[in-house]
């Protein structure tokens, strides 16, 4: 018959310090199928050696070795795990249980690493379970459990994979007499069903109740006997042994994994690890969102302002200056410029011209103090203001120059106050005011206007709720004084709309440069670029935000790292564990990779969260608009994520690495 095992000439030499110690040394052993390999020798003689090698779990130092036929010496560690898991069966001694894990859990471990999907491995458990007389205790955790009940945990352990041979080191070494017998049994009945069991005693009692009996002394097998049991009649072929499944982890078990053990094994260490992530994620998005938010709010205003406006405002130059424009041919803004332009450009679909005047403007019950324009054209629309109450002025009143005035909301309000305070009742529209002297009747309160003036001071925008129009004709046939001064200060142009103003400021400057006889004694103020300008110096800000937020997600990267690797440290056992039951170092390299992924990304989503309630708070105390920007949203998760991978790559590469006969014998 072939042997299922064949070794020869194995050995296995460990350096200690200047000294060769041959754990094993020369050993020649044929397994055959159906025995029941019962191996004694005295504490160091080389028997786990000798089991560990049998199990994949070590590599021998010289000699062949083959299972089924197939030669195990130079393979890879990916194919030596895969036959571990198809071909052999752990049971220790220490019962080597994963404790976070249930019953079922445990016994189906083996099948996790074949990509068997968790339902179908968790009803082959619970058969197990059945049929190795654990009753129904499928949900408790092996520290409710008595010894007994974990060794049989365990075979089921070893068994679900249906493996051609089972390794048992000392496996009743740390069970009473009458539970021995009882776990005896298990094996001898898996024996009789056919399967191949090699085992390590130390009870002398047990030694001869093998179909051999094998001894070691020194590294070296002394006497190899029959034993007093007979050989079973039929022996496990390869069946079940391929599944058709997939070797590997499945993501989902990945994920629970991650979620377990990287999550909810330490829930406040894993916290205090993540809070690196969530403050950098967290300060990104809330600081991003409050700039989006006030960029949105300026935008908001210079739309209210409009758009669309364009201003061209007069240098209103002085003395030699003034007179220097004259002589070269410029006469000024003047009403005609508006003419001219408003002929040239269609862009423009509304305009004005606008002159200020310094008067003394007096009510009969007190002194005010506004800001008197005199105004022609479509003033009201081009800067986005209406009437209150009244009217606005009319073709009568341009041409007629009349004595009429239209009066900004805190004006109004001032008068008010004023006729209040002297119990007068009597309507403002209709009311005289004083105009250096001359009569001006209000036939018009201009709707007060939400104003931001430290937004606003960027846009050369001023006031209107403190400004009193009168006709721009009677301000200059009747107020002004004949002198070199433009005849007006503004034209307000509002265009069809934002896309134009490009367009349309070269148009402006080209007819503006014909009647000025090319003297520029004129600006051409777009209220939208100047917001556009202090929103580039807010960039500076933005970058300097994300700087710092990166570096705070560094470090809690590092953290992660950190903890990771103490992680590591602690589960030394839980990954011998997982190798000995056929996990790859890949296996291993993607459960702790996954592990430290589920932290950073658990910060992230924390951070975006926090992040979330922080702007929706702040923004309603403050009154800026709330806006969170999408793709920001995303860079941050993904940033968590690589943030996790990154770090998490070291640690998971030491946990890989991690010798799992080292990892085992470290009880
Ligand atoms: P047994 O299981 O028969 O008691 P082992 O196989 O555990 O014996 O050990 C055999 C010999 O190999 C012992 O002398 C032991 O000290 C030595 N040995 C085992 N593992 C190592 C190791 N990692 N480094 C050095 N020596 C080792
Ligand atoms: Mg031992």
């Amino acid at each position: 018959m072939e042997s299922i095992i064949h070794i020869d000439g194995l050995k296995r030499h460990y350096m200690m310090g200047d000294t060769l110690v041959a754990a094993l040394d020369d050993v020649k052993l044929d397994v055959n199928p159906g025995d029941f390999l019962m191996i004694v020798g005295s504490s160091g003689s080389g028997k786990s050696t000798l089991m560990h090698l049998l199990g994949l779990l070590d590599v021998p130092t010289a000699g062949i070795m083959e299972i089924r036929g197939q030669s195990m010496t130079g393979s890879s560690e990916a194919k030596l795990s895969w036959m571990r898991n198809k071909h052999i069966g752990f049971v220790f001694q220490q019962f080597n249980l994963l404790n976070d894990l249930n019953v079922i859990e445990n016994i189906a471990l083996p099948l996790v690493y074949r990509g068997v999907p968790r339902k179908i491995r968790h009803e082959r458990a619970k058969e197990l379970a059945v049929k190795l007389g654990l009753g129904k205790r499928f949900r408790h955790h092996p520290k409710e459990l008595s010894g007994g009940q974990l060794q049989r945990i365990a075979i089921a352990r070893a068994l679900i994979g249906n493996p051609d041979i089972i390794l048992a080191d000392e496996p009743t070494g740390n069970l009473d007499s009458a539970t021995s017998r009882e776990i005896m049994q298990i094996l001898y009945d898996l024996n009789d069903q056919g399967h191949t069991i090699i085992m390590v005693t130390h009870d002398p009692k047990l030694a001869d109740m093998g179909t051999r009996k094998v001894t070691l002394l020194d590294g070296h097998i002394v006497e190899d006997v029959p034993g007093k049991r007979k050989k079973p009649e039929k022996t496990v072929e390869e069946e079940g042994a391929n599944d058709g499944q997939r070797h590997g982890v499945g993501v989902s078990d990945l994920v629970r994994i991650g979620i377990n053990e990287g999550l909810l094994a330490h829930q406040m260490r894993t916290f205090l690890t993540m809070l690196g992530i969530i403050i950098g994620i967290s300060s990104v998005i809330a600081m991003s969102s409050f700039s989006l938010g006030s960029k949105q709010k300026q935008a908001d205003q210079i739309r209210a302002l409009g758009a669309n406006l364009v201003k061209i405002v007069d240098k209103q130059f002085e003395n030699e200056r003034l007179v220097e424009t004259r002589v070269a041919g410029s006469l000024g803004l003047s009403r005609a410029d508006l003419n001219s332009l408003r002929g040239g450009i269609p862009d423009i679909e509304k305009a004005a011209c606008v002159r200020e005047i310094k008067l003394n403007v007096v009510h009969s019950l007190g002194g005010l103090s506004p800001r008197v324009l005199g105004v022609q054209g479509d003033y009201l629309e081009v800067n986005n203001l209406s009437l209150a109450e009244g009217r606005f002025f009319d073709g009568k009143d341009w041409a007629g120059s009349s004595r009429t005035a239209i009066i900004g909301s805190a004006i109004a309000k001032q008068i008010r106050t004023l006729k209040a305070d002297r119990n007068d009742t009597s309507p403002l529209l209709g009311d005289t005011l004083l105009l250096g002297g001359n009569p001006y009747v209000i036939v018009g309160i201009l709707k007060e206007k939400a104003m931001d003036l430290d937004e606003l001071e960027a846009t050369s925008v001023s006031d209107p709720n403190r400004d009193l129009l009168i006709p721009l004709e009677t301000l200059l046939t009747r107020t002004a004084h004949l002198d070199l001064r433009s005849e007006v200060d503004e034209i307000h142009l509002q265009l069809k709309n934002e896309d134009s103003l490009t367009r349309a400021g070269k148009s402006i400057r080209s007819i503006l440069d014909v009647t000025h006889s090319g003297v520029m004694d004129y600006d051409m103020v777009i209220p939208m670029d100047l917001l556009k300008q202090k929103q580039q110096s807010q960039h500076l800000l933005d970058i300097l935000t994300i700087c710092i937020s990166s570096i705070s997600i560094v470090v809690g990267g590092i953290g992660i790292m950190n903890i990771m690797l103490a992680s590591v440290t602690e589960r030394i056992r839980e990954i011998g564990i997982r190798r000995a039951i056929g996990a790859t170092k890949m296996d291993i390299m993607r459960q702790f990779l996954m592990e430290s992924m589920t932290i950073s990304i658990t910060g992230g989503l924390f951070g975006v969260v926090l992040a979330g309630i922080v702007v929706i708070c702040v923004c309603q105390f403050i009154g800026l608009p709330v806006v969170f920007s999408l793709p920001l949203l995303c860079i941050a998760l993904v940033a968590s994520t690589l943030t996790g991978l990154v770090f998490g790559i070291y640690p998971a590469y030491q946990a890989a690495n991690k010798n799992p006969v080292d990892a085992l014998r470290s009880e």
